[in-house]
């Protein structure tokens, strides 16, 4: 690589809140249009706004997952542009003192670890949404839904601290992560409750200072925050290769022709004549209820993939796959409880069940099989009940069904065959119809072996405790 890239990227993330940010109306997503507003949002004069605490504690949740100082006084400002999805004229957002500064996420990529530095947090409010498609006119009209304007949003702004493609997106999964775990966001980026734009630059390897950057906006999916980064690297690098310069622009991502196109230059970039909002007065944090929300937070992926390696002794790759999520962390605790197999439960959930749900396209907290029944499942193959392959057809039958596992067992038979008698049977079946590969193996061709057992499972349907038929086979073989 001649080039070195460098990368930071902007995070707007919608705060789960039952209200918007500054008035009384709902934030519910997919209302009819302009159902959900009012004059504060709508911006009519004389309508003044009021702050929503709720959406301080979720903005204070974040900076303290994110491990940043939360700032005793902050303090809103009008960031003023035209445009029709504003009605007021001006955006209310945190601009020279936000609520937190720095903190950031330890990244491991490729097998090596990188920490992404934040460089702050502010709180803000949505714009409202421009529909220029799905009308009859819409060819010659934009129509306007103000219900999202007024929605709080926290701005999260990394430092230029990637390198590659592969850490932006790493960055943006492992934050949306926290944000969904913590309860702030809902991780869903169709509907566009979580957007990132990334702002990107080349430096000749080896040269410290930066290159010009480049933002690109409308990235909503963590595929197509990766291909505009490759694409800005490439198209970068050959515009230098050409001995040309890189331009300060803003460019969006054209998902359908996988390219970014040209917004508009620095020389055409807004001057927001930025001003503190007369009126809203100053948030003022006070320590005790820093220390309220700190006390009501859910233990983060991070502590919790440490526990799981401390508790359960697992290896740091199934705590890191387990706590990917709460809700599949806490199927594996609870499947754990159940069973008293720390590993069993790990493999099964990593395995089978994630597998399945896989398949169906399914979330965790749809899965057909309990966490309870998964450890009764466990508990029968420990207690040498049935084999580790029968239970995957039993684990099959219980997420079709909803039945337990011993219920399955019961009523289909399915319980090793752990009686010696019954398996000598089977066994001298076996050898009776086999007299060439009996001959073979005790003329010394042990491979045989493997295909005489491979009949005694067959004869007994595959429930034959393998252990034991293993043992009483060659006894059988040696006697004769
Ligand atoms: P602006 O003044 O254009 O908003 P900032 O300095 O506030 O720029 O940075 C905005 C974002 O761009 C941050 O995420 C920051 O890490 C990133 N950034 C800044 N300089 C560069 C650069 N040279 N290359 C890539 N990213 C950069
Ligand atoms: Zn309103
Ligand atoms: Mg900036």
């Amino acid at each position: 690589m001649r080039y070195e890239p460098v990368i930071g990227l902007e995070i707007h993330a919608q705060l789960q809140t039952q209200t918007k940010a500054f008035c009384g109306c709902s934030t519910r997503f997919g209302a009819s249009p302009n159902s959900q507003v009012c004059p504060v949002c709508l911006g009519l004069p004389g309508a003044l706004p009021v702050l929503n605490h709720e959406a301080v504690d979720l903005a204070l949740r974040a900076a303290l997952a994110l491990g940043c100082e939360v700032q005793p006084t902050s303090i809103f400002a009008r960031k003023n542009y035209f445009y029709p999805d504003l009605p007021k004229g001006y955006q209310i957002s945190q601009f020279e003192r936000p609520i937190a500064l720095g903190g950031g996420l330890r990244l491991t990529v490729d097998g090596a670890e990188r920490w992404v530095g934040l460089t702050r947090i502010h709180m803000e409010e949505d714009a409202g949404k421009s529909l220029h498609e799905g009308f009859l006119d819409s060819e010659r009209r934009t129509y306007l839904d103000f219900n999202r304007s007024g929605v709080p949003l926290i701005e999260i702004v990394t430092e230029p601290d990637m390198r590659t493609p592969a850490e932006g997106a790493e960055f943006f999964t492992r934050l949306r992560d926290v944000l969904v775990w913590i309860g702030v966001n809902d991780g869903n980026m169709e509907e566009g409750s979580l957007r990132c734009d990334a702002n990107v630059s080349i430096r000749p390897a080896g040269r410290d200072a930066f290159g010009t950057k480049v933002e690109v906006k409308n990235l909503n999916s963590f595929r197509y925050l990766q291909k505009a980064i490759e694409f800005e690297i490439e198209r970068q690098a050959d515009v230098l290769d050409r001995g040309g310069r890189v331009l300060q622009e803003t460019r969006l991502w054209d998902s359908s022709a996988g390219r970014t196109l040209s917004m508009r230059s620095k020389e055409e970039a807004h001057d927001y004549r930025y001003f503190p909002e007369p009126d809203l007065p100053p948030l003022v944090v006070g320590a005790s209820r820093v220390e309220a929300v700190r006390a009501s937070m859910p233990e983060l992926p991070a502590a919790r993939r440490v526990r799981f390696v401390d508790q359960y002794g697992l290896p740091d790759y199934d705590a890191g796959v387990l706590t990917q999520s709460a809700s599949l962390a806490a199927y594996f605790e609870r499947t754990v409880a159940a069973c008293g197999n720390a590993k069993a439960a790990s493999n099964w959930v990593m395995g089978e069940l994630l597998r399945v749900l896989n398949e169906r396209g399914e979330g965790i907290g749809e899965a057909a099989v309990s966490p309870e029944s998964l450890g009764g499942l466990i508990q029968l193959i420990d207690r040498g009940t049935i084999s580790s392959s029968i239970a995957k057809d039993v684990f099959a039958r219980m997420h079709a069904t909803g039945a337990a596992a011993d219920a399955i067992v019961a009523a289909e038979g399915l319980a090793q065959i752990g009686d010696e008698a019954a398996l000598r049977t089977v066994i001298d079946e076996v050898l009776a119809a086999n007299g060439d590969a009996v001959a073979q193996y005790r003329a010394g061709k042990a491979a045989t072996f493997g295909f005489l057992v491979g009949q005694v499972m067959k004869g007994t349907g595959g429930k034959a405790n393998p252990k034991l038929a293993n043992q009483l086979l060659r006894q059988a073989l040696e006697q004769g």
